[in-house]
């Protein structure tokens, strides 16, 4: 065999390898059928079979509305950081410019913790629309630091239905996918109630979330079965009742901007 034939089968057999790879790749982005059973025995985590929600138009975006004027501002208008840091408590490095922030290497978090609170998360996944399913447009706001609201560009764009925008991730798919197109402001409006405990450290209620997206309800007031895992279902622990909010790094650039955040307290307080 002469030298060339032997790198054209090399070749050959590596497009071969390549397109195998692919093949048992793809599959994975509309989900799985061997993860395990969540609680209520209905459905895998990322289930393939479970109905994709149906898409529906939530009308243009809005002009960024203004914090109410109690709120915490997280990211308002200019390059000010100060709100956020990296999840190793160094100093925030995504870029910044013009109120817009952009995802960059590792997670950002608040410095602060909260518990029970109102949020306004403005994004935009790209406009020049790259990869699919999970890769395209992937971000995620992590409440109390451990449970997800997904962000992905799900405009025509399949996955597994627990994983696409404004999912509570490897839970609950949104009712309805109100995704708008790439490249297009998008908001969630999210009412959270943190996890409670007894003193024993035991469990006692839930983490409580309510999102709206790009207006319209997703969930409603649905209780997560435990912190956010790939694949699995995590487990509650006491740590959870408060946390800071996170920002997810998934490789793709997702742009935020006007995010404020209202703790809340009882009626008469
Ligand atoms: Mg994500």
């Amino acid at each position: 065999m002469t030298t060339m034939m032997r790198v054209a089968l090399s070749g050959a057999a590596t497009l071969v390898a390549a397109s195998i790879t692919v093949m048992t790749q793809q599959p994975n982005q509309l989900g799985y059928d061997d993860t395990p059973m969540q609680p209520n025995g209905k459905w895998r985590v990322h289930d393939s079979k479970r109905p994709q929600p149906r898409v529906i138009t939530p009308g243009p975006s809005p002009a960024p509305a203004a914090a109410p004027s109690d709120a915490t501002v997280l990211l308002g208008p200019g390059a000010d950081l100060s709100a956020w840091e990296m999840s190793d408590g160094s100093a925030a490095t995504w870029p910044v410019k013009d109120g817009v922030m952009q995802s960059g290497k590792g997670y950002v978090r608040t410095k602060e913790q909260y518990s029970d609170f109102q949020l306004h998360v403005e994004f935009a996944t790209p406009s020049a629309v790259k990869g699919d399913g999970q890769g395209r447009g992937n971000s995620g706001v992590f409440l109390a630091g451990v449970f997800e609201v997904q962000v992905l560009d799900s405009f025509q764009n399949k996955t597994y239905p627990d994983g696409q925008a404004s999912a509570m991730y490897g839970q609950y798919p949104p009712m309805v996918n109100a995704s708008r197109g790439p490249g297009e402001w998008q908001m969630y409006d999210i009412v959270f109630t943190a996890p409670r405990f007894n003193a024993g450290g035991t469990l006692e209620k839930p983490a409580v979330v309510t999102v709206f997206h790009n207006g319209v309800v997703v969930h409603n007031a649905t209780a997560f079965l435990g912190p956010t895992e790939h694949k699995q279902i995590g487990k509650y622990q006491p740590a959870h009742a408060k946390g800071p909010l996170r920002l997810q790094d998934h490789g793709n650039p997702v742009s935020f901007r006007n995010i404020w955040i209202r703790p809340l307290k009882n009626y008469d307080e």
